[in-house]
């Protein structure tokens, strides 16, 4: 199911990308909730951290990756990464998604 990160993946909706690779896309989010706010996703169509299979494991790895080269990218030292898994836990789009957010002292814990 192509969600509109599919849409970004496939250029046919504009974002500012500041990663690319040939497994990974990061840009930054359209309603940002720090300085820094950046959405690392894979370019292949995965809904969740919940639907990860375990083929998957290297993929979801080098998300992480990203997601610290990010960060570095951004000068940020302090940073959070987190992701939501399923409408319940906060997600409205269901194509995995690691939110990178740093730039202002962030509470603990979420709500
Ligand atoms: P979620 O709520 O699924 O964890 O996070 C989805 C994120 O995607 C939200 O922070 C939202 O602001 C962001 N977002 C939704 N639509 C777009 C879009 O079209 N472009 C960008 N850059 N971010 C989006």
């Amino acid at each position: 199911m192509s969600t509109i990160f599919g849409k970004i993946i496939r250029r046919e909706l504009p974002a500012d990308i500041v990663y690319e690779d040939d497994r990974a896309l990061a840009f930054r989010d359209i309603n940002p909730a720090a300085p820094t706010h950046v959405l690392v996703i894979p370019k292949r169509e995965i809904t969740n951290v919940g639907s990860l299979d375990p083929e998957d494991a290297a993929l979801a790895g080098h998300l992480l990756w990203v997601c610290q080269q990010v960060a570095a990218q951004e000068g940020l030292e302090d940073f959070r990464v987190v992701t939501n898994s399923g409408a319940g836990a906060g997600q409205s789009v269901f194509h995995l998604h690691f939110h990178v957010l740093g730039g202002r002292r962030l509470a603990w814990p979420p709500g």
